[in-house]
């Protein structure tokens, strides 16, 4: 596999073509970004640590049958990822009520409704990735019915496995959100991002600690050596398996 040119360079992660006309490379970085990058910071070993946990939980889907963009693992930072045509909708499937939700909502962080919440953003920077629903997306274009529904399938299973292994390992999945593209091989809708703490709330069922990017949000400290337990203790548990 030859890595070829850049073709996007983001804040927090790079993709490279390669001499696989399906195939690119997923680059992780340092640099985390939050309240749509008005609060910006370099931690050194959280790129490494998102390729890794990354890796195991879309690993773990692809071997559940859920198709996401993970191939294999290239380097500390690097992953070997699926190509695909990105679907701009973000979908957040929410376990218990936290976040912009419970700010919107007004309520205390922490309430878990009947069955999960899903929620879709329209991922448009400019716009500041406003909430839409499904009427939006398709008037948009940005999807059709049978697409949407496939995503709303895949986003339902993938909340209930990821719950599983994190329940496994002591942690509670608050939320996760999603991204979707249609791969260029098969033009199957696929997972086609990272699934990490930087994407979901996962919360120490013990202590109800946070070991997501809130530490980084909220000001609360040791973001990296977080993310270290959330990947120690999910390879504990998949190693067992
Ligand atoms: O901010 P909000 O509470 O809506 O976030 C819900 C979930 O989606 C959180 O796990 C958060 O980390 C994730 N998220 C994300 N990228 C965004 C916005 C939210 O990964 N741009």
């Amino acid at each position: 596999m030859t890595k070829r040119e850049l073709i996007f360079d983001g804040n927090e992660k790079q993709v490279f073509a390669t001499d696989d006309p399906h195939k690119v490379i997923f680059r992780y970085k340092d640099t985390t970004l939050a309240y749509g990058g008005i609060k910006r910071a370099v931690f050194k070993g959280k790129g490494a640590l998102n390729n890794r946990i990354s890796a195991l939980l879309l690993d773990e889907l692809n071997r559940n049958g859920v198709q996401t963009h993970y191939v294999a693992t290239l380097s500390d930072c690097e992953q070997l990822c699926r190509k695909i045509e990105i679907i701009p909708i973000e979908v957040i499937v929410r376990n218990r009520i936290a976040g912009s939700l419970a700010e919107r909502l007004g309520i205390a962080e922490g309430l878990k409704p009947v069955k999960p919440v899903v929620d879709l953003r329209y991922n448009n920077d400019a716009l500041g990735d406003p909430l839409i629903n499904d009427g939006h997306a398709l008037a948009l274009g940005l999807v059709s019915r049978a697409e949407l529904d496939e995503m709303y399938r895949i986003a339902t299973r993938t909340d209930a496995i990821l719950q599983d292994v994190f329940h496994r390992a002591g942690i509670e999945l608050i939320d996760v959100k999603i991204e979707f593209g249609r791969a260029s091989d098969t033009g199957d809708i696929i997972i086609s991002d990272e699934i990490s703490p930087d994407t979901s709330r996962l919360w120490d069922e013990a202590t109800g600690e946070k070991l997501d990017k809130d530490r980084f949000r909220r000001d609360l400290s040791d973001v990296v050596a977080s993310y270290r337990r959330v990947l120690e203790r999910i390879t504990e548990v998949l190693k067992k398996q």
